[in-house]
């Protein structure tokens, strides 16, 4: 039996972004199941939810919380900074139509990005693939055949270079260890800033995507 209930537990004081001291009341939910470890998790409406074994009293688990308060406030700004963001910035949803064009786009450019970049790092490389993707950016098989993701078409064109470079590393390193990256740099000195932009920016392009889940963490090549 799964016992759920909310409970308001503490008043937290959060540092709005002008400094200004804001008192708010934090609702927190607390799951029991029989899971064997305490974890604290905050979604994207900044619901806090602890999952917590049966066995563990409220007490221990108010302490959790408080020990992991710098934690909370950390994030519950980040997500309250996003929050804002996306709600000033509604996402448009890219038509069939508009997906289409963009694959059409990225079936010459891209191509002609690996071909440049192919010629100059002196590697070879087998089919090009262009995907309607909502999980990657991008990937190289073990033949490489590589695979790139058409909304690459949204973002800015050195940012579709650092791709292209990366997949292309993928020859020679098959994985994301520090000879890889040192590869990449050889070929883009600096890459880590269009690498930054996909961060930041690549799951607002993904959600462009009718039922954009956002970018799997576990996907291959951030
Ligand atoms: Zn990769």
């Amino acid at each position: 039996m799964t016992e759920n209930f909310r409970a308001l537990i503490m008043k937290k004081i959060y540092e709005t972004e002008s400094m200004e001291e804001q008192t708010m009341n934090t609702k927190i939910q607390i799951i029991r199941s029989g899971r064997k470890t305490i974890a604290l998790q905050i979604d994207k409406n900044l619901q806090i939810t602890v999952r917590a074994p049966y066995r563990m009293t409220d007490r221990e688990i108010f302490r959790f919380v408080e020990k992991h308060d710098l934690w909370i406030q950390k994030h519950m700004r980040k997500l309250e900074e996003k929050k804002s963001w996306e709600e000033s910035h509604p996402v448009k949803k890219l038509s069939e139509e508009e997906i289409w064009e963009l694959a059409r786009q990225a079936t010459v450019y891209i191509p002609e990005r690996v071909a440049y970049y192919g010629e100059k790092m002196q590697i070879g490389y087998g089919r090009i693939t262009i995907r309607n993707q909502k999980t990657r950016w991008g990937s190289c098989s073990e033949k490489g055949n590589l695979n790139f993701n058409c909304l690459l078409m949204l973002a800015p064109k050195d940012v579709i270079d650092y791709v292209v470079v990366h997949e292309l590393c993928h020859r020679i390193e098959m994985n994301h260890s520090r000879k890889f990256w040192q590869e990449v740099q050889k070929v883009m000195p600096g890459y880590e800033k269009q690498k930054r932009w996909l961060k930041e920016h690549g799951e607002e392009l993904i959600n462009r995507m009718e039922e954009g889940k956002g970018i799997s963490k576990k996907g291959d090549c951030k």
